[in-house]
């Protein structure tokens, strides 16, 4: 009766003990399991007993989330100490057998992988061969059951990859779990993910995406601070400091939702680092929308606007409503071709950086008189950009002009500095990209399309039509991006 109650009494302590223990002493416990994992493959696969500083390297390795089960045990098996132990095919898989199933072989098993192994051998060569067969081996869930015992991720073994390769991403995954769900992989999960990421159908930031976007996390309820936390320790590998976490909780309490402070993280160098580190792609940053929009104005078409307009609003002087524009001499580019050519880049480069873009015609033969053409740009746009190529009867006259109305301007002067502003940013830009030559801002109140604009509104002619070089640059397709480029850049410094 007696002898019970101490057992009962010790055991008791030592339950207590082991939720007092300290770290410390937890960390050695689990040192131990890993070493034991390590010791288990020396002897099993290279059937000798561990050295000290064999089983140190290993066992870091496995303690400190650089490697998983199967890339160990991959690379014991593939050792040039394994090798020149010059093991049978026969013995190969009972080696298999019993260090990756953790059991001896059935005869009719052995036979039938002995087999197997001779039709690879004779198909892919030896080392393929075998490499495949302790990749099916390894896969297994005998195998999974090992390396819980002994609290190690397993990891995958997919067919073609490097086993290092696949650790490295396995880790990644694993790391996910860790942080953002706090638990330990299921095999099957990390299997999924990395093969995802492995065969590129997913990004390092997508995955991260999906894990906060999961049940599982949203089970947990956790608080705006805790979120932001989470996010500062998965995608920038350190804790939250106090006064990041705030400038976080002030953005979500000013309307920011939770994925968009996520690729505030996500697209950042750190994170980039994180999935280089672990040789995964880290995925394209999101573009941020600039809230601003930008009405492009190709000038011109295949069929000229009929009629007058005034210069201006309620002006008494009236002007042709469009104009035909010139041609290349030496391209044979009609102006119009150009100008659409040129504003298709635009939008599709602008919007690539955030913007907006409307334009004031989307074909070659639809005309549009140079009123519409401002009304366009006044109804929402915050810029418009008229696109034009100048021409001169003297062909040696090159370079690019950027034309906006004076201070004076009788209709629209509230728009003057908004439009020298953009016209400065504009040709400098584009001309120093370009190295075409820059002409300079032209100020004039003879435009129609920029007396109506309420916008700011420069017309901007990108080199001239009757100057060999410039006509035969402006058709070039390499040339083209350049000249886009320079475009973006400067409407870019305009917003900046
Ligand atoms: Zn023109």
């Amino acid at each position: 009766m007696r002898g019970t109650k101490i057992k009962a009494t010790v055991v008791l302590v030592a339950m207590l003990l082991s939720l007092l223990m300290p770290a410390g002493v937890r960390a050695a416990d689990r040192r131990t399991e890993v070493e034991n994992f390590v010791k288990r493959l020396y002897t099993l696969v290279l059937g000798r007993e561990c050295d000290s500083d064999g089983l140190k390297f290993w066992a870091d390795d496995l303690l400190e989330g650089r490697n998983t089960g199967i890339c160990v045990a991959g690379q014991f098996f593939e050792s040039p100490e394994y090798t020149s132990r010059k093991r049978s095919d026969d013995e190969y898989i009972e080696d298999l057998y019993t260090a990756v199933l953790g059991r001896d072989s059935e005869k009719d098993g052995r036979a039938y992988w002995v087999n197997v192994l001779a039709e690879d051998t004779r198909n892919e060569g030896a080392d393929k061969a075998r490499r495949n067969i302790f990749g099916g081996f390894a896969n297994s869930a005998e195998f999974t059951g090992i390396c819980e015992s002994y609290g190690i991720v397993r990891g995958n073994f997919i067919n073609g990859v490097d086993i290092t390769t696949t650790a490295r991403v396995d880790l990644f995954v694993q790391r996910l779990y860790t942080i953002v769900l706090g638990r330990t992989c299921d095999t099957e999960g990390m299997t999924f993910w990395t093969t995802a990421l492995i065969n590129k159908e997913m990004t390092g930031k997508q995955v991260a995406g999906e894990f906060f976007l999961s049940k599982e996390y949203g089970d947990k309820n956790v608080t705006d601070e805790k979120y932001i936390d989470d996010l500062y320790r998965t995608l920038m590998d350190r804790p939250g400091d106090s006064s990041g976490i705030s400038f976080w909780k002030t953005e979500l309490n000013n309307g920011q939702t939770r994925q968009s402070i996520f690729y505030g993280f996500s697209d950042s160098p750190e994170f980039l680092g994180i999935c280089e580190s672990f040789g995964i792609e880290r995925g394209e940053v999101e573009k941020k929308a600039k809230n601003k929009v930008v009405c492009i104005d190709p000038g011109h078409s295949s069929v000229v606007a009929p009629g007058v307009v005034p210069l201006g609003p309620g002006s008494s002087s009236m002007k042709a409503a469009d104009a035909s524009g010139t041609y290349g001499r030496w391209s044979g580019l009609k102006e119009y071709e150009l100008t659409m050519i040129i504003s298709n880049q635009l939008k599709e480069e602008l919007e690539a950086r955030g913007y907006e873009v409307i334009m004031t015609r989307y074909d070659n033969t639809t005309p549009v008189d140079c009123v519409t053409r401002a009304k366009v740009a006044n109804e929402g746009a915050d810029i418009n950009i008229r696109i034009h190529a100048d021409a001169l009867s003297n062909s040696s006259a090159n370079g690019a002009v950027a034309i906006c109305i004076t201070p004076n301007n009788p209709w629209n002067p509230q728009t003057y500095q908004g439009s020298r502003a953009l016209a400065d940013a504009l040709i400098s830009n584009y001309c120093s990209a370009t190295g075409i030559k820059n002409r300079g801002v032209s100020e004039q109140d003879d435009m129609t399309g920029n007396n109506w604009s309420t916008v700011p509104c420069v017309l901007f002619e990108m080199g001239f039509m009757t100057n060999e070089s410039d006509d035969l640059k402006m058709a070039d397709a390499d040339f083209q991006k350049t000249m886009v480029k320079g475009l973006a850049d400067g409407i870019d410094a305009y917003f900046a």
